[in-house]
């Protein structure tokens, strides 16, 4: 018999037919339930065992994580909140895992025990629902973009730029670090990395997305970037995935625009296809609220907070303007911030999170932040001062969008990258799309595993990639 995922079983499986399912049992109870899963759904299908007629071994072998077939009929369930149920009438044990070695029980794991264990983690519910929530936003970017005549470009992951000029870039060495080819001077001679040139993994897609911008209108290129973080912090990893559309003939205004309409179809579309983590989400992220001190309780539950998020218009201020609101918030006057606020600073999460959950209560989006505090390719405001870039912020998270208007004069871009030290030999192709028939055109960045983090309603961002590459976690 041909298997039946479970996930279509429960779904549409008719009470009477034979059906085949294979997975993993989570548990196996009073000799005669078998919550069995196959990660197809975060439901367990219950198939029910007549242990009199059962061989004692065999029912012994039934443990947590073993791999079974079930060959069974369909039938009403007896139990609550499931329509249907199997009446076990073969079972074949696919591979055993012996309980007194295997290390996840179905009781509750810490997530940070769960880290440990990024090999067997997916079997359990919270993890599985995350990779599904997961999956379903990344189907959803691809759409999103594809509807709207986008085109999917895959940009460089060995690149030669930095995009952000933060220094946080991984070399990429072909030769042997014990011994690496010196210059006259005695220095390891990086530029002997690459064949001859030095690069790095990717920070950014940006720089080349701006290419097909400036060639075929709308782009969005999805893909692995990296950053030698030394940060620790629940928002950062080594290894993440950036959506960014890069757009010609888009103004701040329309970047803006795109930006939210994107993360509205985002949460509606991973709302449609994955209801049921949603619900478990949502009464986990509900648990966890609880143990938190009041102040720092969300308002909403998880659920609650997507369609509130999804249905109200983001704030939109100018970073001049969330200055003066930080100036004049409660957590300032009783120096309760960490890090001083002033004019010029680069904000921080604690300040971006207090513009959200405290004063807006509601998604924000941060314009025209000082030019000192932002990248070379941003466009300059005529004050001087500033350049029109934006970040969407969120609760829980702070920034999970950064983006501008990309500065479109050549000779503005030249003297920009002058003063800030950017090498034009490396991006002399970068200026000349400004020499060559130069247009307005704007992007943006979005962090996947920001938004996983929002949508699932999850603390930390090693929670919801499947290999987390941080400091102190690259076992895998
Ligand atoms: P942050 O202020 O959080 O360090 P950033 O301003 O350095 O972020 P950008 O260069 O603006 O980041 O990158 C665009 C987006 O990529 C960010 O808004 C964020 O969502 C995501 N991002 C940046 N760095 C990381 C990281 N180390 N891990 C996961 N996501 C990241
Ligand atoms: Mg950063
Ligand atoms: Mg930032
Ligand atoms: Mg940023």
């Amino acid at each position: 018999m041909k298997r039946i995922k479970i996930k279509d079983l429960l779904a549409h499986g008719e009470v009477g037919a034979k059906v085949t399912v294979k997975g993993w049992i989570r548990t196996f109870r009073s000799n005669r339930f078998i919550a069995l899963n196959d990660g197809s759904t975060i439901n367990n299908l219950q198939a029910v065992v007549d242990f009199e007629n059962t061989d004692e071994d065999l029912l012994k072998r039934l443990t947590t994580s073993a791999a079974v077939a079930i060959d069974g009929e369909v039938v009403e369930s007896q139990g609550k909140g499931q329509s249907i149920e199997i009446v076990v009438e073969k079972i074949e044990i696919l591979g055993d895992a012996d309980p007194d070695e295997y290390p996840l029980q179905p009781k509750r794991h810490s997530l940070e025990f769960l880290r440990e264990k990024a090999h067997l983690r997916p079997r359990t519910q919270v993890m599985s629902a995350v990779y599904r929530v997961r999956n379903a936003l990344a189907y959803g970017i691809h759409k999103f973009f594809n509807e709207k005549g986008f085109l999917y470009m895959h940009t460089p992951i060995i690149t030669g730029s930095d995009a952000e000029g933060a220094g946080e870039m991984f070399r990429v060495t072909n030769f042997d670090p014990l011994n690496p080819p010196k210059t006259e001077d005695g220095e390891v001679d990086y530029k002997e990395d690459f064949f001859g040139k030095a690069v790095n993994l990717s920070v950014s897609g940006q720089l080349e997305a701006e290419v097909g911008a400036m060639s075929m209108g709308e782009v969005y290129t999805f893909g692995p970037t990296f950053r030698a973080e030394n940060s620790n912090t629940s928002r950062h990893l080594a290894e993440f995935w950036m959506i960014e559309p890069e757009m010609a003939f888009y103004d701040l205004d329309d970047n803006m625009d795109l930006a939210e309409e994107m993360i509205k179809y985002l949460i509606d579309f991973a709302m449609e296809q994955c209801p049921d983590d949603l619900k478990f989400l949502d009464q986990r992220y509900a648990q966890e609220q609880k143990g938190k001190p009041q102040n720092e309780r969300s308002d909403l539950g998880l659920l609650e907070r997507l369609d509130f998020v999804s249905k109200n218009d983001f704030e939109r201020l100018t970073y001049t303007e969330a200055i003066e609101v930080l100036k004049r918030s409660k957590p300032f006057k009783k120096g309760k911030f960490k890090y001083p606020v002033d004019w010029g600073i680069d904000l921080q999460s604690e300040h971006e999170r207090y513009l959200v959950e405290k004063e807006y209560k509601k998604p924000v989006i941060l314009t025209d932040y000082p030019k000192d505090i932002k990248s070379f390719y941003m466009k300059q405001n005529d004050d001087g001062k500033t350049v029109r870039a934006m970040d969407v912020l969120f609760p829980g998270i702070g920034e999970i969008i950064g983006g501008s208007q990309r500065e479109e004069s050549y000779d503005k871009l030249l003297t920009r990258m002058n003063e800030m030290g950017v090498p034009q030999e490396e991006l002399w192709w970068y200026l000349e799309l400004r020499k060559f028939g130069t247009a307005p055109h704007s992007g943006f960045g979005l962090g996947f595993e920001r938004i996983v983090l929002f949508v699932t309603g999850m603390g930390n961002i090693r929670d919801v990639i499947p290999f987390p590459r941080a400091p102190k976690s690259a076992e895998f």
